[in-house]
Formats: structure tokens, sequence, C-alpha cells
């Protein structure tokens, strides 16, 4: 199970990853938090599909629930929302305040209800969700983080989120951050770019995060996932109000991606199983004859 904030998000953040284990026959599980309503449209190329409009709420979640329905064929996996409220991105200084009704302003036992009982009924043995600071400064990554630690927590435990008629609780074995988009990945891109002669679209983005200073968190986790760098590709291009295929994701050469980042990288949260770190696979400890 792949807890998200947004639709899109998936397909950035662990997309080559969820099509591997697809194709290798695991159930996978995309779960969006928001339908994305507050998303601009940040492909210059966008055109908006016939019969649909993007400047209304309504209008934009319409168009994002047929993009991630897109995507989610793209990777080969299932997907469902949890049907909250994009708290879109805060702008300035100071802040303005979050729009009443949004994602980030849900009280966390109220916002972590559904995905409580999602995780009951579909029973996963490893959830991936975002680390504590959200992976990036948005009031719904970070509230990701928050529903899914907190449900891959309570969800085995039948005095917590009880629900007459509800599903039997549910103790997932493994949580995992997402860590995708490390400065280790991104200097050896930028480096491996400019060895070759190419224009690195890197050097702001290492730039701007060194300059705050972010911690790095570990990565425990690193999946080959170079052959499901096309399923994620066609995913990302999904998502055509959001991603530029001329843009940011499609400027290193994927012969390139594949030779010097073939992985993508977790950070191993909790384990109800042993385990040995480093690891190779989000299900090392769970698989037939490792218990
Ligand atoms: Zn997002």
């Amino acid at each position: 199970m792949a807890v998200h904030a947004h639709p899109d998000d998936e397909s950035s953040k662990g997309a080559a990853t969820t099509a591997r284990y697809a194709a290798e026959g695991v159930e996978v599980l995309v779960v969006t938090c928001t339908g994305g309503e507050r998303g601009d449209v940040l492909n210059p190329s966008f055109q908006v599909p016939e019969g649909h409009e993007f400047d209304t709420i309504e209008g934009r979640l319409a168009v994002r629930r047929l993009e991630m329905a897109a995507a989610a064929e793209a990777l080969g996996v299932r997907q469902t929302w949890l049907g909250f409220v994009d708290s879109g991105l805060p702008e300035g200084d100071p802040l303005p305040p979050l729009p009443e009704g949004s994602f980030g302003l849900v009280p966390l036992e109220e916002a972590a209800a559904p995905l409580v009982e999602l995780v009951r009924e579909f029973r996963p043995h490893v959830m991936t969700t975002y680390d504590p600071s959200g992976g990036y400064p948005h009031p719904d990554h970070v509230k990701c983080h928050e529903v899914s630690f907190e449900a891959y927590h309570a969800a085995g435990d039948a005095s917590r989120y009880v629900v007459e008629g509800g599903a039997e609780p549910w103790e997932p074995l493994k949580l995992y951050y997402n860590h995708g988009f490390s400065m280790a990945r991104m200097r050896a891109v930028h480096e491996a770019m400019q060895g070759a002669g190419l224009e690195s679209p890197f050097g702001d983005w290492i730039e701007s995060r060194a300059a705050r200073e972010i911690p790095e968190r570990e990565a425990t986790t690193r999946v080959a996932v170079a052959d499901y760098f096309a399923q994620r590709d066609a995913a990302l291009v999904a998502h055509a109000s959001q991603i530029d295929p001329a843009g940011f994701f499609f400027a290193v050469p994927r012969d390139l991606e594949a030779d010097v980042w073939p992985t993508e990288e977790y950070e191993l949260a909790d384990a109800r199983v042993p385990t040995t770190l480093p690891e190779d696979d989000l299900f090392a400890g769970l698989r037939e004859g490792d218990r």
C-alpha cells in the first residue's frame, strides 16, 4: 500500500517500485489522500480534455481523476481515494491560512479514520509514505505522513478506530518512507550529465536544497527498478495538467539514468519482522523462507 498526498505524487515518488512489484504479482494499492483539486496547471502544453474544464475546483477534480486513472493503468496498480480536499501550497510571508475544510486542517483522528479502515480491508504487508517532514514542505504531504503513521500503528488495535460492522483489525508488518529525491541521487545524476557534456536540470535544485540545509535522512533500502522507468514515465505523462513532458522529469536521458541511478530509495521506519539492513527489497523478511 503506497500512500500519497495528491494524484501525481505516486508517479514521482516510488512509481517504478510499484510497477515492478505489480509486475511480479504483488497486489499494489495506491492510496491518494486528496483530489489534487488545488493544483495549478504546471504544464504549458496542457490541453483541457474535451468536455472538461479546469477553472473550478469541481472541474479540476474531474480532470485529475481522469489523469490518475491513466497513471494507475500505466503502472499496473489499483488506486483509491481517501476523499480529502487538497490544501494547496500556501505561499507568501506570512503564509496565508489553509482553506477551510482542507486536508491539512482535519484533526488527526478524523483524517486517519478512513485509512485505518482501508488498511483493515486491504490488509497490506508493507506500507510506504513520506518522512515526518513530508519530504517537501506541503501541508498535505506532512499530513499524509501523519495519517499513514497513525494507520500503520492503530489498524491492528481492535480498541482503536472502532467502526460498527467494520473490517477486522490488521497489522501491517513494515513501514517505509520514500526517499527518491535524495541529494546523493541528484548529485550523481547531475555530475554524470555534466560529464556527458549535457545540461543538467539539477544545478539550481541542488544549490537551493543545500542552502536550506535540509538534513538528509538515511536510505536503508534500494530497489532495482530501471526496467520499470518506461512505466514510471508513462504514468508521469498521464498527469498532463501537472507534468511537462519537456520539463524537469524528462531532462535526464534514460540510459544515463539507468546507468548512474537504477534504484529507488526508501527508509525503513518500522518493521515487525526481523530484517537485515541495508535491503534491496521492500518485502525482505516477509517472503516464503524468510520466516
Ligand atoms: Zn503532492
